[in-house]
């Protein structure tokens, strides 16, 4: 059963040799795309769905979100925007309540946040662990996200548990021992949260390569509210990506233009924290391979949005609106090591957002603005 796609005022494709083409359509065939080009030359198909003159994009691809959790912290982010102190436990909040929920309350969590990013045109989405920080609690949460995504992530060494305040090694020991054993057959990367205040280099070091002993596949969140060995370590094993890469300095950026690792820049962070953002400009300029992404999470990014991601990476950290789309799309796909999603192009997944308006640009000119007015999602249609 194929369907052609037609009257698309514009189709960014990120395939080099179709780029942007301007009255556009797309053929879908079971789930993957069969053909994508100009209208007039469109191949019959079984079926005919008129996008009304709409632009038409790759969907997004949110290559780092933390979406197994409970609780809520609305009163930290409410002082912190009123300027008050507040001195309650930040994430362990968040870990307190993760491990006191039941597997059906994370479940309907997880379930009610990949619904609200598909609805914004994120057809496909990464989830971590990291609220559990117990070996059953970590593990139960990657079965969770296993069922709702294929690209789930251990991060065990998300930051120590108080249970383990006064030893921190013997914490890496049993993300590296026990909780690696129980959690390895249910993801497919590694991550660390390489920051003073949670593992430092040698640590992180550590994590990635007992994970990458088993298989997975390191990334990192490196670099992100100061200086540190997070990027180079990334760089130096191979990591799939280096997230946030907000604090660099000439050797890192070089790291990143000279190596595969993605540099995977989440700017609700740093609006959410009234934090400096990092220079996408510097990397690309570079030649960094560039990815956004929400880092959407209860603590200091709750947006599950990439068009509002795509608006403030041109209007805060120097994209073009054209760089900043591929980034949501492309480069996310880059990030998970993905070729068949991020792009529109025969035999990729069928999935794409048609939006209401002439082109992708309009995501970065007309901020909040809910554009998204259909989305596909291997080859079905979800609005
Ligand atoms: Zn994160």
């Amino acid at each position: 059963m194929a369907t052609a796609i037609v009257n698309i005022g514009s189709l960014l494709t990120n395939d080099p040799s179709l780029g942007t083409i301007e009255n556009a359509a797309i053929v879908v065939d079971g789930e993957r795309i069969a053909w994508a080009g100009p209208a007039a030359a469109v191949p019959a198909a079984d079926d005919r769905v008129d996008a009304g003159g709409r632009a038409a994009a790759p969907g997004f691809v949110d290559s780092h979100a933390h979406l197994v959790f409970a609780g809520d912290r609305t009163s930290e982010f409410n002082a912190r925007m009123s300027g008050r102190p507040y001195t309650a436990g930040g994430i362990q909040v968040t870990v307190a309540a993760t491990r006191a929920a039941t597997d059906a309350e994370l479940d309907a969590n997880v379930a009610r946040y990949v619904a609200e990013a598909l609805r914004q045109g994120t057809t496909t989405i990464e989830c971590k662990s990291g609220y559990g920080l117990t070996v059953e609690d970590e593990a139960r949460a990657l079965r969770i996200a296993a069922s709702h995504t294929e690209e789930v992530t251990y991060l065990g060494a998300h930051v120590v548990p108080p249970e383990y305040a006064a030893d921190p090694d013997a914490y890496v020991d049993l993300v590296t021992g026990p909780m690696l054993d129980a959690c390895a057959p249910h993801a497919r990367w590694i991550d660390v949260f390489c920051e003073r205040g949670a593992f430092d280099g040698d640590q992180a070091r550590a994590v990635l390569t007992a994970g990458a002993g088993r298989g997975l596949v390191p990334r990192v969140h490196a670099n992100q509210l100061r200086h540190g060995p997070g990027v180079l370590l990334a760089v130096e094993l191979g990591a799939a990506s280096a997230d946030h890469c907000t604090h660099l300095d000439a050797a890192d950026v070089d790291a990143l233009a000279g190596g595969t690792t993605v540099a995977t820049l989440l700017p609700g962070a740093e609006f959410s924290t009234r934090a400096e953002y990092p220079s996408a400009r510097r990397l690309l300029d570079a030649g960094a391979r560039v990815a956004l992404s929400t880092d959407c999470n209860p603590g200091s990014s709750f947006t599950s949005s990439m068009p509002f991601c795509i608006a403030v990476a041109v209007r805060e950290m120097g994209m073009t609106p054209d760089e900043a789309v591929t980034a949501a799309t492309l480069g996310g796909a880059q990030a998970l090591r993905r070729d068949d999603i991020g792009r529109i192009t025969p035999g990729a997944l069928a999935d794409l957002v048609v939006l209401d308006a002439p082109s992708h640009v309009h995501l970065a000119y007309r901020p909040g603005v809910p554009l998204v007015s259909a989305v596909w999602r291997r080859g079905a249609r979800h609005r």
